[in-house]
């Protein structure tokens, strides 16, 4: 495995790759690998020439400077990780070569969509990935792109971006690889105490009921059960929100006639987590 540390660099590596008519996947990360990121790099492996992963803390998609602090930056055993699932070429920028000195940010125009969920509880947090994803598709020229359903408002974002800029990469959005209880899969899991870590399953396990009791109860009423249950656990909900799954506008109620996905944010402590299930 390639390790570049310099945008140019890399770009001018890639350039003779592309030439040469070769297929490059690309599964951008913040690191802290686990077996959901190790499926977009398997993904990507069976399906192109070479795969690029970027492991880089994009500190613009964080409002809170506690959770950039605390996030887990185990780069070793990461390598280890990219190496043993066969990856290609790992990009490990520095913030100064991602966000040069005076350089002036791109603003990207989502509408409501990167103002509700996600956007909602993390002010400008689209504008800081829709940035670095931006930046990161200039420099690596990707026939494919891997993006977790894990992260299901990001995943929106990034299919709006990829259209507004015009970018000739397909998306592929990978299903979300969870923990024997459910518990999805996360860099942040780790930081979760054994009693925490036991009443997080809660998470997946209302999840579940909603997807359930879809055509016997109504959303409200399924919802608050939910959020009360979560909250005796010290499972503070954020949201628990239905909505269409394609346009991402959000439901009150149940609607058959639409592909739903049901959304749910969480903190236990002050460890942030977030779902999805399609119904
Ligand atoms: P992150 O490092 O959290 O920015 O995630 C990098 C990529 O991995 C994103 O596209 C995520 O949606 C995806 N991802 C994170 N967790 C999982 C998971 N449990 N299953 C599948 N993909 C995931």
């Amino acid at each position: 495995m390639l390790i570049f540390k310099e945008k140019q660099s890399l770009t001018d590596y890639l350039s003779g790759i592309q030439k040469a008519a070769k297929r490059i996947g690309y599964v951008p990360t913040m690191g802290a690998l686990h077996k959901g990121h190790l499926s977009l790099i398997h993904e990507s492996n069976s399906e192109n020439d070479l795969t690029v992963c970027s492991i880089f803390v994009n500190p613009t998609q964080f409002n809170d400077k506690d959770d950039l602090e605390k996030y887990p930056r185990p780069i070793e055993n990461d390598i280890e990780l990219l190496l043993k699932a066969g990856c290609s070429i790992l990009f490990l920028p520095s913030k100064e070569d991602m966000y040069p000195a005076n350089e002036e940010q791109p603003k990207f125009e989502f509408g409501d969509k990167e103002r509700i969920l996600e956007g909602e509880f993390r002010n400008g947090h689209f504008q800081g990935v829709s940035q670095i994803v931006d930046k990161f598709l200039k420099i690596i020229p990707a026939y494919n792109l891997y993006i977790g359903q894990k992260d299901f408002q990001q995943c929106y974002i990034i299919k709006e971006l990829v259209k507004k800029q015009n970018y000739p990469v397909f998306i592929h959005i990978s299903p979300t690889i969870r923990e024997q209880d459910g518990l999805a899969m996360s860099s942040r899991n780790t930081r979760l105490t054994s009693s925490q870590r036991a009443n997080a399953a809660l998470i997946y396990q209302c999840l579940i009921s909603i997807q359930s009791k879809k055509s016997i109860q109504s959303f409200p009423i399924i919802k608050k059960e939910c959020w009360d249950l979560m909250k005796k656990k010290g499972v503070e909900p954020d949201y628990i929100e239905l909505a269409d799954a394609e346009t991402l506008e959000l439901l009150t109620d149940f609607d058959n006639q639409k592909r739903m996905v049901v959304l749910v944010a969480v903190k236990i402590g002050d460890v942030r987590l977030i779902d999805n299930l399609l119904l």
